[in-house]
This record gives structure tokens, sequence and C-alpha cells, in this order.
């Protein structure tokens, strides 16, 4: 990080890793149509068949099993928009499984059916029903207050009473290790950027050769499965972040080491300071920390103009005001709520950038009035 700023916000975005930058301006010069047969097509291939190993890797799948998309939005919204009888899901997922959701339900005039969520976070699945119709969306960890969900046990469940669960896995990468065949979901979405690849990448993981009708008809490419010419440099740094995410993990108990410092170091200064989660497991690198009383919003603004990036609830919510879900559905009171900053930190984080935010954190709370 450079040394006026401090980037805690890497579940929003993690920054470009340099082995992925290497990776895309490499693949920028191979011009082939990685569906040509000629040599220039096939150089195209090749990245695009390696990267695929390296994200199969990731969550120890099969690279037949890898479909690349444009993002995780995309790749959720293709997973929920299969015609389900049901989908069923908790008020803690992201937007993008959220609202496609409740599209496919008003299509077909059916409700979607709200899981439990308890005061730690986890959801229960038991609820949902049952049947071949029936999808239940189950997020591996929360994008705001990095709890962790029970996704082997829902899959086991699911077997139980015939239904299928995807997983928006976009947050675990480099975090938490992803077991894909004992997981028991059919589908798992995956989106390079939080991982230290490019945006606009990212992958659905189908299990063995369950059918999924295209989201985007149109070529052959991706087995069939999604058309459109492969982004071949966004994929090649999509494989380079990969293959380096799966090596974060040794970094973890670092990172949960500089989280636990951060977290202790808030409650001395402000004893009144809710830890969203914190018995719950967790992911290492995210805090939830709530203020009653004061404006989130305001408090991300304070810590930017002090070279901090934190955020309020969830990029893709911010300059919404108002109340996160996420904290909603785990009952979190709207005033706690309202002033809750989610720091995310990364693989580069260092102890000065912890000391950083500290430092900032004593000069606001100790400054001006923080009013909502
Ligand atoms: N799911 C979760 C949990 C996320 O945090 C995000 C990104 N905010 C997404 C899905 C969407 O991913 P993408 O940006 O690749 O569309």
């Amino acid at each position: 990080m450079s040394a006026s700023r401090t980037y805690l916000d890497h579940n929003a975005s993690a920054p470009l890793r340099p082995a992925a930058r290497d990776a895309i301006v490499a693949a920028l010069d191979v011009f082939g149509n990685a569906s040509s047969v000629h040599g220039e097509g096939r150089r195209a291939r090749a990245i695009v068949d390696e990267a695929r190993e390296a994200v199969a890797q990731l969550v120890n799948a099969r690279p037949a099993e890898v479909v690349f998309t444009s993002g995780a939005t995309e790749a959720n919204v293709w997973a929920l928009s299969q015609g389900w009888d049901r989908i069923a899901l908790a008020g803690v997922e992201h937007d993008s499984v959220r609202a496609p959701a409740a599209q496919v339900a008003a299509s077909r005039n059916l409700p979607v059916v709200a899981l439990p969520v308890a005061q730690d976070g986890s959801v229960d699945v038991a609820s949902a029903g049952h049947g071949d119709g029936l999808l239940v969306a189950l997020q591996m960890a929360n994008n705001e207050t990095g709890i962790i969900q029970d996704v082997a046990r829902a899959g086991l469940w699911a077997t139980e009473h015939g239904a299928r669960i995807h997983c928006d896995a976009v947050q675990a990468p480099g975090r938490i290790p992803i077991d894909f065949p004992t997981l028991g979901a059919t589908t798992l979405s995956l989106s390079a950027h939080k991982m230290g690849g490019p945006k606009g990448i990212g992958a659905l993981v189908v299990s063995g050769n369950t059918p999924l009708a295209p989201l985007l008809a149109g070529g052959g490419q991706e087995m069939r499965r999604r058309a459109g010419t492969e982004n071949v440099a966004a994929i090649a740094g999509f494989g380079a972040a990969a293959r380096a995410a799966l090596d974060d993990l040794k970094a973890a108990q670092r990172v949960a080491a500089l989280r636990d410092r951060l977290e202790a170091e808030v409650l001395r200064m402000t004893p009144q300071a809710v830890v969203v989660g914190a018995g719950a497991r967790r992911l290492p690198n995210t805090s939830s920390i709530a203020v009653a009383g004061v404006s989130a919003e305001t408090l991300v603004i304070k810590f930017d103009l002090m070279g901090v990036a934190v955020s309020a609830g969830s990029a893709c919510s911010s300059g919404k005001v108002g109340e996160s879900t996420v904290l909603a559905a785990m009952g979190l009171a709207p005033d706690l709520a309202r002033g809750a900053i989610r720091i995310s930190i990364g693989p580069e984080t260092t102890d000065d950038d912890i000391g950083a935010l500290i430092s900032a954190w004593r000069k606001i709370h100790g400054g001006a009035s923080l009013a909502a």
C-alpha cells in the first residue's frame, strides 16, 4: 500500500496482483480466437485451458466443471434462472442472488421462501421444503460480516430432501479452503476481482453433467454452456489470481491475527462498539463493527479523508442511505446497523495498515460528532 493510503476494502475489490497483471498483459497480445483451429487460435485456447485448470484447482473441481462468465453476478443470475419451482434463501444473501430470485419468483407467480437467520448470522435451511424443483441459495461467506455458512451440512440436507444448492462463494477464495465435491452444491459462483484478478470475469462451477440452460445463447463456447468469444486476457488474469489465492491460505493465520488486533484495539477505545458475528465462524479478513448512534456513511468519509478506505455495508449498496439488509436479516437494531462499517483486509495488509486504521479510529471517535 502507498504511504499515504491504507486500503482496507478487499471485500469490495482486491488490488490487482502483479502475477495477474503480467498474465493479462501477455494474453492481450495473443489475438487469436480461442475457437479457431489455427496456431493463433490454439495459443488463445491454451491460455483459457490453463486458467480453467487453475480455477478448478482453487475449488477442487474438475476443469470441465468450470464455466467462465462475466462475473459472479452473471453466474448467480444463471444458476437462479433455471426454471425452479421454488427458490429458498435468506436475507443475508448478496443482491445478485436476491434480485434474480425475486425476478424468477415474480415471473412464475411464486413466493421466494425466506430462510430464517439466527442472531449469529447462521442460516437454517430446514424450512426450505423439498423436491427436485427446489433450489436453496446459500452463500459460503458473507461480504459484509464475513460470517461463514455450513454449506456442506446444507448439502447433506439437500440430498436427503431432493433439493439443489447454489453457493455464492465469492468471498471465500484465499481466505478459507473450498472443496466443491464435499459441499453438495450443484453450482458455485466465483469472481476474479475479489481475489486480485480483473473485474468483469468470474465463473460458475457446475457439478458433473448437470444440465443448465444457457443464459446467453449463441456460439458454442464454454462447452456450449455460455456463448460469446472468450475474454482471454481477463481469463488469464483470473487464472493467475486463482493460483495466488490458493497460496494465500497459508497466510490466513497472519491475516486473522491482524483482524484480531484491530478488533481488540477498537473495542478498547470504544467499549460500546459491537463486532458483528464476533462469536460466529468468520472469514479471517473481515470485521463488521457497529457503533449505535453514528452514521456509517459519515464514518467512511472521515476515514477516507484520513487516507483509510473502508466501507459502509457492501460496496454495491453504497450511495444508498439506509440500513444494510444483511444486518437487518440478522436482527441487528436499526440504530446499530446504521453505524456499522466493514473493514476487510488482504494478503498484502501490514501491521502499519492496521496501525493507520486504529489511529484514524482514535481521532474520529475522540473528535467531532458522528451523529446520524
Ligand atoms: N456475491 C458476493 C457475495 C459479492 O460480494 C459480490 C461482489 N460485491 C458478488 C456476488 C458480485 O460479483 P461480481 O462483482 O463479479 O458481479
